[in-house]
């Protein structure tokens, strides 16, 4: 990890024998929803401060509220945390397993006068609260004696109230000019299951009451959070403070944002619900899961965590930065292969009708270890239908009538003749002759051709399902809005886009769930986890070759 400015704090704590020279670090996701690219950089960045300084990083699931919490992300957590290569050992907790003791210590905040059972409504709460010009106002319920607020809260244990009649806050200050430190509410009442503890509970910490006391039962010493939280620290302190207990220090970083992307968890859930996207694991999503089924690799997601660093400024990443992480990373890995996407019909007429030959092509000119395959080649091939104009361009130097291409570790071919669909003019199928003496792709007599292109011969090749992306919104802000409309209005219909007939080289037909090609000249694909069947691989295309995003900017 480069140097970065949690890592001068560390340094100056490991030199000035703070917390017995101990480095431990959480990483503390709420199980409400799937994790997303953001939390990839808070996990690197807790898991990777651990690991320079011969310390520990906990995960541990801030479970508080029982509405929106469920096992089924909890299980996807882990499952993404492992995937993305790193091991919590044993060290995986639950704020829930601390009830009792954050109870007692709530308990103990009553019994110092420092925290009150308060029976003003939410609203009302609200409206005492004050704002950031205007001093708030006390509760008419905070000055119970200390007997009657145990006994209050007790019974708001106990269930003997509704929910909403009364909350347990704390008594810290109405004029603080920072707003959270107004008597914030430290437990509700909820009546419903959690998914953990069941009924057992029906009052819940809140997360400011929670998170310092987890952290500080699990010992930790750095509690990484980032920007928004800045202003929860004075009161993080407070509660450890008057508590008297091991003291983690909060540190806040900026958030990763992504450019053309939403990242908040119940935005992302918002998507799903509303059937946007397939599912927390569509590969448009900006979650762990759908970039995994994207075809992302983890080192390629945690190369990209590094690259982007730690500051104390809010930005918006370009997606260029991840896009170029997944290419650097397959780009050494992938085997090649070739797939036409949009193919038309290539007809070489002085090749034998019944001719086959095996060409041999190289599986990854980055990695020489990778060897190479047999390609069969025949009188018909399939290329792309955007490497042919009738009428070229100036600059079009792939095929055209009368010009000369070379297919990639084929031959030479010249095209001779086009033919039509007589109704509707549709270009049926190019007729074309190949030079013998240009096996290999070079030509004996040195001459030279400027196209290159990829194909697959139509008897060997098989069809199959490719699915091309494009940016799930059309902003690169989506929560930038015009005037009347709402986030959801910048979705980038054109996000998805399926092609049904592809076509591609047998040596990929088996290919198990989950690998990784470069389709040569269309860029990095995997074969669908989900939607692939034996024997019919659905693929997804992680990233094009070249960065189209670039081009995009300018124009913006
Ligand atoms: P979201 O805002 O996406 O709903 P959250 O903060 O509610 O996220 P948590 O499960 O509470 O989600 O997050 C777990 C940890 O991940 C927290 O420490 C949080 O600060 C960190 N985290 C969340 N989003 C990002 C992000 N975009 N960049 C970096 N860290 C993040
Ligand atoms: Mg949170």
């Amino acid at each position: 990890m480069a140097d970065n400015f949690i890592r001068e704090i560390i340094d100056r704590d490991l030199e000035n024998g703070k917390n017995e020279k101990r480095v431990h670090t959480r990483f503390p996701p709420e199980p409400n929803g799937y994790l997303h690219i953001g939390h990839a950089k808070s996990i690197c960045l807790n898991f990777g401060l651990a690991e320079i300084y011969n310390g520990l990083c906990n995960i541990r699931f801030d479970d508080t509220n029982p509405e929106t919490e469920d096992d089924e992300y909890v299980e996807s957590i882990k499952e993404d945390i492992k995937w993305l290569g790193l091991d919590w050992g044993n060290r995986l907790y639950h704020a829930s397993d601390y009830f009792e003791q954050i109870y007692a210590y709530a308990v103990k905040l009553i019994e110092k006068g420092k925290a009150y059972v308060c029976d003003l409504d939410l609203e009302k709460i609200r409206e005492y609260r004050g704002t950031i010009k205007e001093q708030g106002k006390e509760s008419p319920y905070r000055n119970r004696s200390i007997e009657e607020n145990l006994d209050l809260f007790e019974r708001m244990r106990n269930g003997e109230f509704e929910e909403g009649a009364c909350v347990l806050r704390a008594k810290i200050n109405m004029m603080s000019p920072n707003m959270i430190m107004r008597d914030p509410i430290i437990y509700r009442i909820r009546k419903e299951s959690h998914y953990r503890t069941g009924d057992k509970w029906c009052i819940y910490p809140l997360y400011d009451f929670t998170h310092c006391l987890s952290d500080s039962i699990e010992e930790i010493t750095h509690s990484i959070c980032t920007l928004e939280f800045e202003t929860r620290r004075e009161l993080y302190d407070w509660f450890l403070d008057e508590l008297e207990l091991h003291h983690p220090q909060q540190i806040e970083f900026a958030r990763l944002n992504l450019g053309y992307t939403v990242m908040s968890k119940r935005r992302l859930l918002e998507l799903v619900d509303e059937g946007f996207v397939d599912g927390w694991d569509d590969p448009r999503m900006p979650t762990l899961s759908g970039l995994r089924r994207r075809g992302y690799t983890p080192v390629s997601i945690r190369n990209f965590c590094e690259r982007i660093g730690v500051s104390k400024f809010n930005s918006i990443i370009d997606l260029v930065v991840l896009e170029n992480s997944v290419r650097e990373d397959l780009n050494k890995h992938a085997a090649r292969v070739m797939g036409v996407l949009r193919p038309l019909k290539i007809v070489i007429t002085n090749y034998p009708e019944d001719k086959e030959e095996e060409l041999e092509a190289v599986n990854n000119p980055e990695d020489e270890a990778m060897g190479v395959r047999k390609v069969p080649f025949s009188r018909e091939i399939y290329i792309e239908q955007d490497d042919f104009q009738e009428e070229p361009h100036k600059k079009f130097f792939r095929l055209s009538p009368g010009k000369e291409v070379r297919l990639r570790y084929a031959y030479f071919i010249k095209c001779e003749k086009v033919i039509k669909d007589d109704k509707t003019g549709e270009i049926k199928e190019v007729r074309c002759t190949y030079d013998p003496a240009t096996r290999g792709g070079d030509a004996a007599d040195g001459r030279k051709v400027k196209g290159t292109l990829h194909w697959v011969s139509t008897r060997h090749a098989y069809q199959a399902k490719v699915r091309l992306y494009d940016s799930l919104f059309t902003k690169r802000d989506p929560n930038e809005v015009d005037e009347g409309e709402n986030w959801k209005s910048n979705f980038n219909p054109a996000s998805l886009e399926t092609l049904e007939e592809c076509f591609i080289e047998p040596s990929v037909k088996s290919a198990a769930k989950g690998t990784r090609y470069q389709f040569e000249r269309q860029g990095y694909f995997c074969v669908d986890p989900v939607d692939s069947e034996e024997g019919k691989p659905v693929f997804n295309r992680i990233v094009p070759l070249r960065d189209t995003w670039s081009k995009i900017q300018i124009k913006a």
